[in-house]
């Protein structure tokens, strides 16, 4: 086995990691994380560590599953790859296609398959410009998203999303991507009741489309709750609000169900959830719990019907779309979601329990908020719990709590000085107890810290 220092030093010298500045990285030296099981991992050195973040947000069903290594090995022997290009198809990808499509909101009976979530949002923008072009309505383009949004990293879901420090890279966003203000309550509610800014923010989806004019906008992407964002829920006003103004000015629905896909709310999609119908939805992560890479996006019967039944191609495919292995593992990583009804449990014991325990948090005098639905949730830190006012950011007082988080065995992530929790779906009560206690523990030591500062 190779030691942690020579690993290290290859991994600096030839490894550029995503979203990570090398320079300090370098220094640091990175966590080798070396196996996994449930919802715990352990790095090289034999440590530790509750996955708080199920990886980055994708392992579902938990580490460790056989089931899914068997299904992928028997599919890798069979046929470990075929195309679904020119007049082809394969078992694995129909079945799934169609178990989505099962699983789906009841309007919604068609998958195009990707390699990740990026490229499920790629395929949306060509998608719905392909079905107004289709339609009759070519000027039909411009895709409205939110600051803040997170939607890939791909140049259009780079574009897509909404987050400035990559738009500054890159000259981004493409042209025909334009977005309005988020519905982040805790930090730009100022003085607004959470119903009153749901409202305000909804309504700023109505002003732009007045701006751009409706016979240019082609749709409203967002995610059902921002992830990436700080898992940012918006008010019960804002999503009834937005769903009026898309159908007063037939404008599509692209819910980036990314992250909330497959039971993270304890409903198989946040469509349900939050009771919105629509007209593409982004899948990955969840999909295949992370096992294997694998993206799509599902869509609506009405832009179904039009792209299917109109002569002429859609030019548009992945190499890796629909790729039989990875199909493999999504099926039988659908399988053990519903065998074990993991899903029923999260909406039942699980999520109600560990909301309940991580609200306890929000008496500690570093917690501003704690909020969250399903298994997620995020613990907002700050100086002055009547103002909302944070610390200096210079300070990197998450940063802080992040590291004592790994410090007491326990993942989980910082944005800003957010913290943002979304462990495997699999987790029990025990286990809840356990995050809670780890969390306090770096809490406490965030704060002693932060009184020293
Ligand atoms: N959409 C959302 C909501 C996401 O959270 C992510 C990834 N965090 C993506 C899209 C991009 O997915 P991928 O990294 O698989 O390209």
């Amino acid at each position: 086995m190779t030691d942690l220092k020579t690993l290290q030093r290859d991994d600096a010298a030839h490894f550029i990691h995503p979203f990570t500045d090398s320079k300090t990285l370098a220094e640091k030296g990175t966590r080798v994380i070396e196996r996994a099981d449930g919802i715990y991992l352990w790095d090289i050195q034999g440590n530790k560590l509750l996955d708080g973040m199920a990886g980055l947000w994708c392992v579902n069903v938990g580490y460790g599953r056989q089931s899914i290594v068997d299904a992928v090995s028997k599919q890798m022997q069979q046929l470990p790859y075929y195309n679904s290009f020119f007049q082809c198809t394969h078992p694995p990808a129909i079945t799934l296609a169609k178990t989505i499509a099962d699983l789906a909101p009841a309007h919604m009976n068609t998958v195009f398959f990707t390699g990740s979530g990026s490229e499920s949002n790629d395929t949306n923008l060509r998608m719905v410009r392909r079905y107004w072009d289709l339609k009759g309505q070519p000027n039909k383009k411009t895709i409205i998203s939110r600051e803040n949004a997170y939607h890939g990293s791909t140049v259009a879901g780079a574009s897509l999303g909404g987050m400035s420090g990559m738009h500054e890279q890159g000259d981004l966003p493409i042209p025909k991507i334009v977005h309005i203000a988020q519905p982040y309550w805790y930090q730009e509610g100022a003085d607004l009741s959470p119903e009153e800014f749901g409202l305000k923010a909804a309504r700023s989806l109505e002003e732009k489309i007045l701006e751009l004019g409706e016979d240019n906008v082609a749709a409203f992407i967002a995610e059902p709750f921002q992830g990436a964002g700080g898992v940012i829920i918006p008010p019960s006003t804002y999503w009834p609000e937005i769903k009026r103004i898309l159908a007063k000015y037939d404008v599509l629905l692209i819910l980036d169900e990314v992250i909330s896909g497959f039971g993270r709310t304890g409903c198989w999609f946040a469509a349900e959830y939050f009771d919105l119908q629509p007209d593409l939805i982004s899948i990955a992560k969840g999909m295949t719990s992370g096992y294997i890479p694998m993206g799509g996006v599902i869509i609506a019967d009405r832009v179904a019907d039009v792209i299917k039944q109109q002569c002429g191609e859609f030019t548009h495919g992945y190499t890796y779309s629909g790729h039989p292995a990875a199909a493999a593992a999504a099926l039988e990583n659908i399988n053990i979601l519903k065998q074990e009804k993991i899903v029923e449990q999260v909406a039942n014991e699980i999520a109600p329990y560990f909301q309940q325990r991580l609200r306890t948090l929000a008496e500690h005098p570093l917690v501003g908020e704690v909020r969250g639905i399903g298994l997620v949730a995020a613990i907002e830190l700050v100086q002055d719990k009547a103002t909302r006012a944070r610390y200096n950011s210079d300070l990197g007082v998450g940063t802080w709590c992040r590291d004592f988080c790994i410090q007491h065995g326990l993942v989980m992530r910082s944005v800003g000085d957010t913290m943002i929790i979304s462990p495997p779906l699999v987790i029990t009560k025990t286990q809840v107890d356990e995050l809670i206690d780890k969390a306090l523990l770096a809490l406490n030591d965030t704060y002693q810290q932060c009184l020293s500062a």
